[in-house]
């Protein structure tokens, strides 16, 4: 199932992708949660309640509404650097031994069609296209062979990166460098875990204005995502709704020479096999 989030009149509010347009689930069944994170902890057991709603007319969303975030405000937005053998090369870095784990303020997501904003304060902002995972059931020390089960959907990411703050300011911290407002975009949708039934082999491709900068395939990922789950979850506990960005392939704008950076008038294009195409394209910020 395809899981979207739009404005409701009070609140965010969780709606599927139905044969006749959005269907807001609460709406059609007062059982189902309102709100994503909610109905992705449990989506194990309301799936079935949930496709039988999408079945029937009730629920459909007829009024205009404006698309959030799928995530509106994930507790933890957790990025892997380093994990496509192809982009550690490029990056001329040695792959690590152990997953290089970051955190982007959960403030950067963005939703699909929404603009990323080019901070006045950077030059350097770079695309990176990504698998990102959304947590279901949480949990602390999560087995590996019990990892998928505490994911709850997938979708197409892009860890927008400013590389001169990110590798030079502050303190080589990458932190600032991944967390500008807008850095997070994700989507178009969520497709529940139960449409991937592999998603250590599907093709990534990121286009920049129609062109084909990154191409690969998570078969290339040094961590796969069960490993990477239960790394993370020794450290901390994983809560419904929390977003794993998986690292990106080869292929990045600073590699590149000469370099090439997003700029004013771009349209940048995520597409994951079977998760859709993520679009966003990119403005100046207002002075
Ligand atoms: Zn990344």
């Amino acid at each position: 199932m395809k899981l979207v989030t739009y404005q409701g009149e009070h609140r965010p509010r969780v709606a599927a992708v139905g044969p006749r347009g959005l269907v807001d689930l609460n709406r059609a069944d007062k059982s189902l949660p309102s709100c994503p994170k909610p109905l992705l902890a449990a989506w194990a057991e309301l799936k079935s309640r949930a496709e039988a709603v999408l079945d029937s007319d009730t629920g459909v969303v007829h009024e205009s509404i404006r698309l959030l975030p799928p995530i509106p405000n994930p507790e933890k937005v957790i990025g892997v650097g380093l994990n496509y053998a192809d982009h550690a090369e490029e990056t001329k870095m040695t792959p690590p031994d152990e997953p290089v784990i970051f955190c982007k303020f959960p403030t950067a997501v963005l939703a699909d069609t929404e603009p990323i904003v080019l901070p006045r304060k950077s030059q350097e902002i770079d695309y990176e296209a990504e698998l990102v995972v959304v947590i279901g059931q949480g949990g602390r020390h999560i087995r590996r062979r019990r990892a998928l089960d505490h994911v709850a959907a997938y979708a197409c990411g892009n860890d927008v990166s400013a590389r001169d703050w990110q590798n030079r300011k502050p303190g080589g911290q990458w932190l600032l460098g991944k967390s500008f407002d807008s850095f997070a975009p994700f989507g178009p949708a969520l497709v529940t875990a139960d449409e991937v039934p592999d998603p250590g082999n599907l093709d990534v491709q990121l286009r920049l204005n129609g062109q084909t900068m990154q191409h690969s395939n998570t078969r290339q990922l040094i961590f796969p995502i069960d490993f990477l789950i239960e790394y993370v979850s020794n450290v901390c506990t994983l809560s419904p709704g929390d977003l794993i960005f998986t690292g990106t392939p080869g292929g990045v704008g600073f590699t590149r020479t000469p370099p090439v950076f997003l700029k004013p008038g771009d349209t940048v294009e995520v597409e994951i096999e079977r998760l859709g195409v993520l679009t966003n394209p990119v403005v100046a910020e207002e002075k």
